[in-house]
């Protein structure tokens, strides 16, 4: 940024607007050329203007041309952007994907014959690679339930090295109390990944509240427009060097484009989030009164399970909550999400525009119920939506024309 403002000191929404825009990437405005953001610099190759320069180089420091596999500036811009954001970290690596950030994580920290704790709410493709990737290379995952810190502990056992955790959940949104999850981790000695992608670091400081290793998937409200995808880790010292020697190992490289778009997304995900919020509060209220409506699933919502962690320790939320209908079948579930007219059906979420899709947790979980405590067993076709930006009461009439749905089903 210009100047000479502490960055670290401003509030959130003027650090959206400043990150990853040093004047060496820029220019600066004294002289002519200058532009407001880091251009696309599209390069395999750069050149040295002899061998004294090339012998001088350094090829394994941030922020120093090399080969396009370490980036050129609009990469070194968001990374540097996104690690400005978290407080606490050094570094931040960039992936092509959030699966690639989890997996560039995990495989930086764990080796074969190690336990890795993984909470029973996890991203259904982080289960997966527990199953098969990591199981692959002779590294075990355990499954535990995501609100029991006493259940985490006395899952620790001598082989354990690593936790991954993902708060909230982001199919049935449970709160975990990740500065007692961290505390008892690291009593032991084992290193805390967190899945960041809901709240991102404006809602949540992973560094801060206990996390070594803060993931997100940047494709969700980093792009925020539904057209990139890319994944990041930030980490303090000694993890972000672990971090980055894995994903270079790996040939783990981004397009600048990308990152370009990404850097665009964030200068308003502030503002998107704020909005967001607010019409995913006003909604999950007006659905919790609903007789059609058996549950819920939103940490913001005063009273629901996970608000007084929520209240603790995020400063902010997004658009993405689940609720459950009362009773009926997956059918009346699908003849809803038919009848909308707003809501795109599809994976992914944290884009400007209303997403919905239907989850079934039953089959993703093995250490924790679904549905959950004291909800009762017909209560489980539920659906997930990710609030956009339009008009909250236009969201609301196209959800009633959905329970109209539900209803003659
Ligand atoms: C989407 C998502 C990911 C994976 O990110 P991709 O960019 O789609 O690979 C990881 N974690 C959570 C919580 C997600 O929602």
């Amino acid at each position: 940024m210009a100047g000479g403002a502490d960055e670290s000191q401003l509030g959130p929404a003027t650090r959206l607007v400043t990150v990853g825009r040093r004047a060496e990437w820029t220019g600066t405005p004294a002289e002519p050329g200058a532009v407001v953001n880091p251009p696309v610099w599209r390069a395999s190759t750069h050149l040295y203007p002899d061998s004294a320069a090339l012998h001088a180089g350094k090829p394994n420091q941030d922020g120093h041309f090399y080969y396009g596999r370490r980036g050129a500036p609009t990469q070194w811009a968001l990374a540097d952007a996104l690690t400005a954001l978290e407080p606490g970290a050094a570094g931040t690596v960039l992936y092509p994907s959030g699966v690639a950030a989890l997996a560039g994580g995990l495989l930086a920290v764990l080796r074969p014959g190690d336990v890795l704790l993984m909470t029973d709410n996890a991203y259904e493709p982080t289960r997966t690679m527990g199953r098969g990737l990591l199981k692959d290379f002779g590294i075990e995952t355990r499954w535990f339930d995501p609100v029991d810190p006493d259940g985490f502990r006395a899952a620790i056992c001598d082989r354990t090295r690593a936790v991954l955790l993902e708060s909230p959940g982001s199919l049935t949104l449970e709160v975990q109390d990740v500065p007692t999850l961290s505390a008892i981790a690291h009593e032991r000695g084992l290193t805390v990944l967190l899945d960041n992608t809901w709240a991102g670091p404006l809602g949540f400081p992973a560094l801060e509240r206990g996390a070594d290793i803060a993931v997100m998937s940047l494709t969700k409200h980093v792009g925020g427009h539904s057209d990139l995808m890319l994944g990041s880790a930030s980490a303090g010292e000694r993890y972000y060097a672990k971090l980055r020697r894995t994903a270079q190992a790996l040939g783990q490289v981004v397009a600048p484009d990308d990152a370009s778009l990404a850097l665009r997304g964030l200068r308003t995900m502030g503002i998107r989030l704020a909005q967001e919020t607010s019409s995913a509060l006003e909604l999950s209220r007006w659905l919790d009164s609903l007789d059609e409506v058996a549950r819920v699933l939103c940490p913001m919502l005063p009273g629901s399970p996970g608000h007084r962690l929520w209240e603790r320790d995020f400063s902010g939320g997004c658009g993405l909550f689940s609720f459950v209908f009362r009773g009926k079948d997956g059918k009346a579930r699908d003849a809803f999400i038919d009848a909308l007219e707003l809501f795109g059906i599809g994976y992914s979420w944290g884009g400007y525009e209303s997403l919905i899709t239907p989850i079934d947790p039953a089959p993703l979980r093995t250490a924790s119920a679904w549905p959950l405590p004291g909800m009762d067993e017909a209560d489980r076709f539920g659906v997930r939506l990710s609030i956009g930006l339009e008009a909250a009461g236009d969201l609301r009439a196209d959800l009633e024309r959905g329970f109209a749905a539900w209803r003659a089903a």
